[in-house]
């Protein structure tokens, strides 16, 4: 993801944890899946309680946005917490990671790929 892209969304989004080694490379996708990083953050920001969970990573992985998370009580889960992230990286399988138009699942970017971008990850 852009730099600035980044920025913004640690700045806005302290649950993102920019100092976890995962990050170290910052957010492990491209631009299209912007509006999904971002709506995650906003969403666990409104969910969470402080310091119950932070995210670790965000990293692309056979087509879906992978979130890695990392809980406070290592023995606490929340179902809740689990269909939030499992929704998210749901929506990331119909969006093109390159420049977030729709897509199918078994498709690895939009129908626009040849006109716009024919070359992934380039
Ligand atoms: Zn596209």
């Amino acid at each position: 993801m852009t730099p600035e892209k980044e920025e913004y969304l640690f700045k806005t989004y302290p649950i993102f944890d920019r100092n976890h080694e995962r990050f170290s490379t910052g957010f492990d996708c491209e631009d299209g899946w912007f509006n999904i990083v971002e709506g995650l953050g906003r969403r666990l920001t409104l969910t969470v309680k402080v310091n119950e969970l932070k995210v670790i990573g965000i990293r692309e992985k056979f087509g879906g946005l992978v979130i890695d998370v990392e809980y406070h009580d290592d023995n606490w889960s929340d179902q809740n917490i689990d269909s939030i992230l499992r929704a998210f990286y749901d929506s990331s399988l119909y969006t093109c990671e390159r420049c977030g138009a729709d897509k199918k699942p078994t498709e690895s970017h939009c129908k626009l790929m040849n006109a716009l971008h024919p070359n992934p990850r380039d």
